[in-house]
């Protein structure tokens, strides 16, 4: 009688994969869906990048490297961390792994003792919480303020001494918040106080709208530098989701932990990748501005028309790719037979009656809220606005 581990048995499932799955089933019967679900730019990878990964691959870029990658990478990486965000890494404080997502396991495992704690900002994105369970961790969930910015209060009361790390976003997947850098400063004080790291999860970094900044709080002082371990990646800046690619800086002890795992993980993310990542922390500063210019104005479209439609209540944030709306007025409102009782039925709602695709907020511990995310074309969000309002209108 072979089960599934209770750790294993205690994971749920990515409810944004699984609505990946009944959106291709739609449109393999010929349903013309529109996507705002997606948490990924609908831009193709630069053609720099790209020619970059076939030269590695033609000379031959193909073999086993060092675990936490080649020092080219590594010292492109510094070099970016040191100019973009005022922060000083050697190339031995680096680990480049198969995306963030891994960097973000590995920082999560290299800290936490089966038990310990680890807060988790919500609404907050899927996988956190999965992550601090998988290393036989607690998840300790606290809310962010209405503005979607850290309550700190909240925060210092769920410090107990059993507090490993928190796990911050900024800008936020799900909410779009930037955030500032007096809450930061106050997080790094609460972290040097009770010892407990923060893991910064930094990915959506240049997707900044407006005069807003990016803060990075490992560049604050000496003893937020100690108590941080830093993830970013290049997925999301460099339209690069399916190569895999991000890493982790942390200090060096931190490092070295990180770098013990990934030996007996994946070994090197995947070499000739590396070499297109030296090329794109180079030379794409050009493709990010025209790339963030476009989701700025996608985002004030999108963000103009959810506040005029009947009942939606939305924060009109600076970064990432997402809109995080309050839908629950049409909670209790019913289209025929049915009725809408939380943010899965108005999802359902809108992919079946207006065939637009977007995410429960229930998925990001937001269930008052659903995710639209502005990584379509401008023509398919301008239509993807009408179906959603039209459709909204039916509910009674
Ligand atoms: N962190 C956040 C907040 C994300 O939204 C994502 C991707 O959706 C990731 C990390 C993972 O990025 P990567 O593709 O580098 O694994």
């Amino acid at each position: 009688d072979k089960m599934l581990s209770k750790i294993v048995s205690n994971i749920t499932p990515s409810a944004t994969c699984e609505l990946e799955g009944t959106v291709a089933d739609l449109r393999h019967k010929g349903v013309d869906i529109i996507g705002m679900n997606a948490g990924e730019p609908d831009f193709q990878t630069p053609e720099n990048i790209q020619r970059a990964c076939e030269a590695a691959m033609a000379e031959g870029k193909t073999k086993y490297v060092n675990v936490p990658g080649i020092i080219e990478v590594r010292e492109a990486i510094a070099k970016k961390l040191r100019r973009d965000n005022g922060v000083h890494y050697e190339p031995d404080q680096i680990c480049v792994s198969t995306g963030a997502k891994q960097a973000l396991n590995n920082a999560v495992l290299a800290v936490t003792n089966p038990g310990d704690e680890v807060i988790i900002p919500i609404p907050g994105w899927v996988s956190y919480v999965e992550i601090v369970k998988l290393v036989g961790g607690v998840p300790v969930c606290v809310e962010c303020r209405p503005d979607y910015q850290l309550d700190l209060e909240k925060i210092e009361k769920a410090i107990t001494p059993r507090t490993a790390a928190i796990l911050i976003n900024t800008p936020n997947n799900p909410t779009g918040a930037v955030y500032s850098r007096k809450s930061l400063e106050k997080l790094a004080e609460l972290a040097a106080e009770h010892d407990f790291y923060i893991i910064s999860d930094e990915v959506y970094e240049k997707l900044i709208y407006g005069d807003t900044k990016h803060e990075c709080v490992a560049s604050f002082s000496e003893t937020a530098y100690e108590h941080t371990i830093l993830i970013n990646g290049m997925s999301k800046a460099y339209c690069m989701t399916g190569w895999r690619i991000g890493y982790t800086a942390a200090p060096k002890e931190i490092a070295q932990g990180i770098n013990a795992i990934q030996g007996h993980t994946t070994s090197n993310s995947t070499t000739f990748v590396q070499w297109a990542a030296v090329e794109a922390l180079e030379n794409n500063d050009e493709t990010i501005k025209a790339m963030v210019k476009e989701f700025s104005k996608r985002k004030d479209y999108a963000y103009g028309r959810l506040v005029r439609m009947e009942g939606i209540k939305c924060n009109n944030v600076d970064g990432a790719f997402y809109l995080l709306p309050d839908i629950s007025y049409y909670f209790g409102k019913r289209y025929g037979e049915q009725q809408i009782r939380d943010s899965f039925d108005f999802c359902n709602y809108i992919l079946n009656e207006a065939h637009v695709a977007i995410v429960p907020g229930a998925a990001f511990y937001a269930p008052n809220t659903v995710r639209i995310a502005y990584t379509n074309s401008m023509d398919k969000i301008v239509e993807g606005m009408n179906r959603i309002e039209t459709a909204l209108r039916k509910l009674k």
